[in-house]
């Protein structure tokens, strides 16, 4: 993985430890926070950052942290989002494994900034290695003084805790993650209000994505405009990428946006196994539009290139589909996984996800009807914007966006009752 400006250093054996943090500059970015910024100064700097979330929605992080009135006079409360279950995505996971202490400051650095004196992280329940990490550096964050006790001379104290979820894809988002954590079940809430104005226990709340997070050190150590001088004007800074699929060196990737999409796929990630062709890649997670293999050729790698096609970054979660695969079979494995993951608040959601897992599933089985594909796209928008949290809009978004671009692979399967691609998810030849 190239180092730039989110990791600031090489990866090491050893990345993960205080020691080694310290030794590149760790906690510096909090010193310089406390002593020589105002909270309002520090929320300042990272709106003029430009940086968007990494959780899949691109909100601005200091437009959404500006929201919190620090005179309130209530508690706040900031909590990560690492509660990373989208198949395909896991750059939150490299950055708990390898480098929980960049959190960790950056966390301390948005609780001064939102004045927050409780913080958490909320870890997906079936992270192992991840939760150890981040609860060893936590430890050893607290015996150094980082984190119970005034920091570096002021009154600024913050008390962190680890809270492991039992992993339900719904908790990853922001109002289910926070029911949960309150020990409810892990249900999202109707909007408005705004988490940021009754959220956690019902107070302002602020919930970013550990990526996200993972940005501010580097934003107050090396300032808001060394920040946007990289990337993109609507991709400032850096993205990490997980890449997986069809790719011959799939992992997780620290990438400037702006460059060619086609050059990160071939070049830096090796291509397709076979050296078959890109047929199509989801860019950013499962509920972003995919593209085709055509589009990759001649786009780059960015917010504004990517919704000429109408896709985006997302969360950075990226998933390669090499020719020859079957895109039914594609679009079932992804209707499964929303049906499952509903939690059956919404009747669009509940209903609506489990009828269009039954279509899919009847299409593969041999038995598609010419009108399958138009009822397919009407309870998507019948889903669209008609639930409580967006997970409804997802699937359809997915959905749609598969059958405007490969619509003659379901037309085929559903009149000859078999795949053009034999059935199957395999990267095979295109007969
Ligand atoms: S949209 Fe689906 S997952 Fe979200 S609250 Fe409604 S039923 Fe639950």
């Amino acid at each position: 993985m190239g180092a730039r400006l989110l990791m600031n250093f090489e990866l090491t054996p050893t990345s993960h430890t205080l020691a080694d943090y310290r030794a590149r500059g760790g906690y510096r970015a909090i010193e310089k926070a406390l002593g020589e910024m105002t909270p309002q100064q520090v929320t300042a700097e990272v709106t003029a950052s430009g940086i968007q979330g990494r959780g899949g929605a691109n909100f601005s992080a200091g437009r959404k942290w500006s929201v919190v009135n620090l005179s309130d006079g209530q508690p706040h409360y900031l909590c990560a989002n690492a509660d990373e279950g989208e198949p395909g995505t896991f750059k939150d996971r490299w950055i708990l494994e390898n480098a929980p202490h960049l959190l960790l400051e950056s966390m301390l650095i948005a609780a001064y900034a939102l004045q927050v004196r409780h913080a958490f992280i909320y870890i997906r329940g079936e992270f192992d290695l991840p939760w150890r990490r981040i609860s060893g550096a936590l430890e050893e964050a607290y015996a150094a003084g980082y984190f119970g006790k005034p920091l570096f001379g002021t009154d600024f104290v913050c008390d962190l805790v680890v809270y492991r979820g039992a992993g339900s894809y719904v908790c990853g988002e922001a109002s289910g993650l926070l029911s949960s954590l309150e020990g409810k079940r892990g249900y999202p809430r109707n909007r408005p209000p705004r988490l940021t104005v009754r959220g956690l226990y019902q107070r302002p709340t602020v919930v970013n994505n550990v990526e996200t997070l993972s940005n501010i050190a580097g934003i107050i150590n090396g300032g808001a405009e060394a920040f946007k001088a990289t990337g993109t004007k609507k991709s400032p800074g850096t993205r990490l990428i997980s890449i997986s699929g069809h790719i011959n060196k799939p992992g997780v990737y620290e990438i400037e946006p702006g460059g060619a999409f086609r050059e990160f796929i071939f070049d830096t990630c090796g291509g397709v196994p076979g050296g078959r062709k890109v047929k199509a890649i989801i860019p950013g997670g499962i509920s972003t539009k995919v593209v085709t293999g055509e589009e990759v050729d001649r786009l780059t790698l960015d917010n504004e290139a990517l919704a000429t096609v109408g896709s985006g970054m997302g969360s950075g979660g990226m998933v390669v589909i090499g020719e020859g695969t079957c895109m039914v079979r594609l679009l079932q494995v992804l209707l499964r996984f929303y049906h499952h993951e509903s939690c059956g608040q919404c009747t669009p959601c509940r209903e609506g996800m489990g009828w269009m897992h039954r279509i899919i599933d009847r299409i593969v089985a041999g038995g598609g009807r010419p009108e399958d594909l138009e009822q397919l796209k009407k309870i998507s928008a019948w889903n669209d914007g008609n639930t409580i949290c967006g997970m409804g809009d997802a699937a359809g978004y997915a959905t749609v966006g598969i059958l405007a671009k490969f619509s003659d692979e379901f037309e085929y399967f559903i009149a000859h009752g078999r795949s053009r691609h034999d059935g199957n998810l395999e990267c095979r030849a295109s007969t």
